[in-house]
């Protein structure tokens, strides 16, 4: 047991010992009405201190040497850190004065230490001792077992990654690829499981040293798991390890804040309700669950489907594997952040763990069952700052210097896990409060309506749906007025499953502008899909909408589709949206009517943003949104050049700024031109200098070789010099083959991202290829000589069009793709065939 300090005076009356975890009702039976002094790590004492404050209006003493980081270290006035130890405790049978070293004294009512938890400590140092080096023997018999079946040289690796084994490489800066490889890992992590700091400098201090046991033992995971990948053993009731693409794509979300924290779920929940009740939470709360482990067989992604829930990346449900070593895989997720997206090297492992502390906001739920080998990973866990939140009875342990707030909390009520979670990890949860009787998140927004599934549908091959929102005067708008014409899905004629729609959105605003209809328009289509139970795809006159029995079973009807356009549009667009209304046709001639007025809109639109050229305005746009990923990358978006994760076109980047003008997306006056060829001004030269923290000097909006625009990680494509061709290639994400480069988009995007320029090398949009500005200072789309089919199909009709305005209506069909060359040897041979253009055109280098 935790006890007091043995100083004179400890044991007089208000001398209080607090625990982490303990209830602070404890201080309630004390007059507190003169200053109190907390003894104790200064982030703890700082949140009591404020508490008490709160309720006394008293001032406070903390002793502490810790630094205090939370609150910006800022204090309020009568909140005091003193760094000199208490010496005694003096009053007449009740503490009423503490003397310090030197003889300093000053009054107080109440002395509170807080446990620092060495007691915890001395228990996980036995229980992650013996873990780690049960883990080591596993991984030494594994190891060599393999080799004499294999040999050392035998290749190994884990698939569709540009980072070998993403741990070991981030912090030990050893490139694994054979069985060789694993042996040097190894030995480096038995010097640290003696605390033996790595050859990169890699020494976890904190708790005496004990978290250094945990990194060894993640380490050694890693490689068992590569073992296991090797000998066909995983993946096994999961995805196994997450390749490059799926982080790159959960990356973009984590960084706009659709995704607000991860999960990582080890063992079952108590029951099938409860863990679909915990899945629901977190999905509301647009928190992705990761899922390892099982406890008797019981896995909680068996006791969600046993619920018919919906798994997968889309429903923010990625189950790993059934046993505990699968945990490894969101280790190494988290791991592949720093490198891809903070451009950090391997080997920084200090700048690594940092950044998984402060910029992934993961936690670990441990649900029925510990032992030893979990508590050595946990430990490896909170040396990257990720606490561990369990249902199991365990002592508890309070902040430590690697985590924000409390290490390892015990919470038993389900009810209250997600938020004891949320609170300990530090998430700030963005939740949308709407209305409607099914539940509402980003969280659902990758749901799929299903045949076997549908109540009642709009649009598609069934009937006409349409959607269109346009701006209104202020009279004729009566806020929140949700209106239907026409039968309600309760009043489908019999047999039936579809009726035409037509959603018109009316918009008021005093900053509303005709540019932000499209751009609000667009919303129509997530929001809607955040609604569990509902199904949208298109826009404008090519909507599909299902409605699932389940949301209709829960009493979801048509006016709930305004509810949500109502709430939504408020929530996220109050700087320009002042009213909405919404009115739902289901009638025939409504919805014909309805489209042939949005038509002409739509094609006015369409011309529009067609007229719109980077000369025609003298502002550019800036995106700083991946910032928080990637802390140098600057995106300059043009209205002939959207971002490079095609999300955010010119237009999305105004109405951005109109909505919050202290946000990401600031104007840039592009300032005086200094090469129209290159595209560079000297504003949008100083603004990137600035906001690249002076790692970008200039910027070339059309080039590739010359200046290129930073990368961030979250690019739809990737363009990339192909010197022998005299051109470039285009792969998107998507594309797992090999390009005619000798590299994957995987190994290709590890070059790209980071936030570093890199001549010859751009991430792009889709969108930017079919723009005349298209790398135009190289010679633009002449110049492709590779894309994959797919990226073809995709941009189709519009790709055809742009060929023949560059006169060349065969320029397509000379592009080469998979289908005739992965090497670029066969690439040669194709261009010679067909005579590409790029052959004959101006050196590229
Ligand atoms: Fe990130 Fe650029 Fe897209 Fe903004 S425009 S979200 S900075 S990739």
């Amino acid at each position: 047991m935790a006890s007091l300090p043995q100083i004179p005076g400890a044991k007089k009356k208000g001398v209080l010992l607090l625990s982490p975890g303990d209830d602070f009702k404890k201080l309630d039976g004390y007059l507190i009405n003169d200053t109190v002094c907390i003894d104790g790590p200064a982030e703890a004492a700082f949140s009591l201190a404020k508490l008490i404050q709160e309720k006394h209006k008293v001032g406070i003493k903390i002793i502490s040497t810790d630094k205090l980081e939370n609150n910006g270290g800022e204090l309020p006035a009568d909140i005091e850190v003193i760094d000199s130890p208490i010496q005694e405790i003096v009053g007449e049978g009740r503490a009423e004065a503490v003397k310090f070293k030197g003889g300093k004294a000053i009054g107080v009512c109440l002395v509170i230490f807080m446990d620092k938890g060495e007691e915890m400590a001395e228990l996980l140092i036995q229980l992650g001792t013996k873990g780690t080096d049960t883990v080591l023997n596993l991984t030494k018999d594994a190891l060599n077992k393999q080799i004499v079946n294999k040999g050392k040289d035998s290749a190994i690796a884990f698939p569709e990654t540009n980072y070998y084994f993403p741990l070991i490489n981030a912090l030990l800066n050893i490139e694994v690829k054979t069985l060789a490889g694993c042996e040097v890992a190894l030995k480096e992590a038995e010097g640290l499981s003696k605390n033996i700091p790595a050859k990169t400098g890699l020494n976890i201090s904190p708790l005496g040293g004990i978290l250094n046991k945990g990194v060894a033992t993640l380490i050694c995971e890693e490689i068992l798991a590569a073992l296991s990948i090797a000998n066909n053993e995983h993946p096994k009731g999961g995805i196994g390890f997450i390749p490059d693409n799926i982080l790159r794509s959960l990356g973009l979300q984590l960084v706009d804040g659709r995704i607000s924290g991860i999960a990582v779920i080890l063992g079952p929940a108590k029951d099938e309700q409860a863990a679909v009740d915990l899945i629901r939470d977190f999905q509301s709360k647009s928190i992705v669950s990761l899922l390892a482990g099982n406890v008797n067989g019981i896995t909680f992604k068996q006791q969600l489907e046993n619920k018919g829930i919906q798994l997968g990346l889309e429903n923010y449900i990625v189950p790993l594997g059934e046993d505990y070593l699968s945990a490894i895989y969101a280790v190494n997720f988290a791991v592949r952040a720093p490198l891809i997206y903070g451009g950090f090297k391997s080997g920084q492992w200090e700048e690594i763990a940092n950044y998984i502390r402060n910029r992934v906001p993961a936690f670990v739920l441990l649900l029925g069952h510990v032992d030893e080998v979990l508590v050595a990973t946990g430990l490896g866990a909170l040396a990257f700052g990720l606490p561990i939140i369990t249902d199991l009875e365990v002592p508890q342990l309070g902040k430590i210097d690697t985590t924000l707030f409390e290490a390892l909390v015990t919470e038993k009520d389900y009810h209250k896990l997600p938020s004891r979670c949320i609170l300990t990890r530090g998430i700030k949860v963005k939740m949308a409060q709407v209305a409607v009787p099914v539940p509402y998140a980003a969280a659902f927004e990758g749901e799929r309506v299903r045949k076997e599934q549908l109540a009642v549908e709009f649009g598609g091959k069934a009937s006409a749906a349409i959607e269109f929102l346009s701006m209104k005067e202020e009279a004729l708008i009566d806020d929140g007025r949700v209106e239907l014409v026409g039968p309600d899905v309760d009043q489908l004629p019999a047999g039936s499953k579809s009726l035409p729609l037509a959603i018109a959105v009316d918009v008021f605003g005093r900053k509303m502008q005709k540019d932000f209809e499209p751009i609000l328009e667009r919303q129509i289509h997530r929001f809607v899909n955040y609604c569990l139970g509902l199904m949208h795809m298109g826009q404008r006159d090519m909507v599909w909408i299902r409605i699932s029995k389940d949301a209709f079973a829960k009493g979801f009807r048509l006016k709930h589709l305004g509810v949500i356009l109502h709430a939504m549009l408020h929530q996220e667009y109050s700087a320009i949206v002042d009213k909405v209304q919404v009115r739902l046709y289901t009638n025939q001639a409504d919805v014909d009517k309805l489209l042939t007025v949005s038509q002409k809109v739509f094609n006015q639109r369409d011309e529009r943003l067609k007229g719109m050229t980077d000369e025609s305005v003298d502002t550019f746009y800036s995106c700083l949104l991946c910032q928080s990923f990637a802390p140098n990358h600057v995106c300059v978006v043009t209205p002939e050049r959207l971002g490079l994760c095609g999300a955010y076109s010119w237009l999305d980047a105004k109405a951005s700024f109109e909505i919050i003008p202290t946000g990401p997306n600031q104007p840039i006056t592009k300032g005086n031109l200094l090469d129209a060829r290159l595209g560079q001004w000297d504003n949008i030269n100083e603004f990137v200098r600035q906001k690249s923290n002076k790692t970008i000097d200039a910027v070339s909006m059309y080039s590739l070789m010359n200046g290129p625009q930073s990368s961030c990680g979250c690019f739809e494509c990737i363009v990339a010099i192909v010197p022998e061709a005299n051109g470039v290639m285009v792969v998107h994400r998507d594309y797992s083959g090999l390009t005619p480069s000798g590299m994957s988009f995987t190994t290709l995007a590890g070059s790209v991202g980071g936030g570093v320029q890199t001549p010859g090398f751009l991430g792009v949009g889709k969108l930017y290829i079919l723009s005349k500005k298209f790398i135009s200072a190289e010679g633009g789309l002449k110049r492709v000589v590779w894309m994959p089919k797919e990226l073809k199909e995709i941009l189709g009709d519009k790709l055809k069009k742009r060929a023949g305005e560059l006169g060349m209506s065969d320029l397509l069909d000379k592009i080469a793709d998979e289908s005739v060359a992965t090497s670029s040897e066969d690439l040669l041979v194709y261009l010679e065939k067909v005579a590409h253009p790029a052959l004959t055109m101006d050196p590229i280098i």
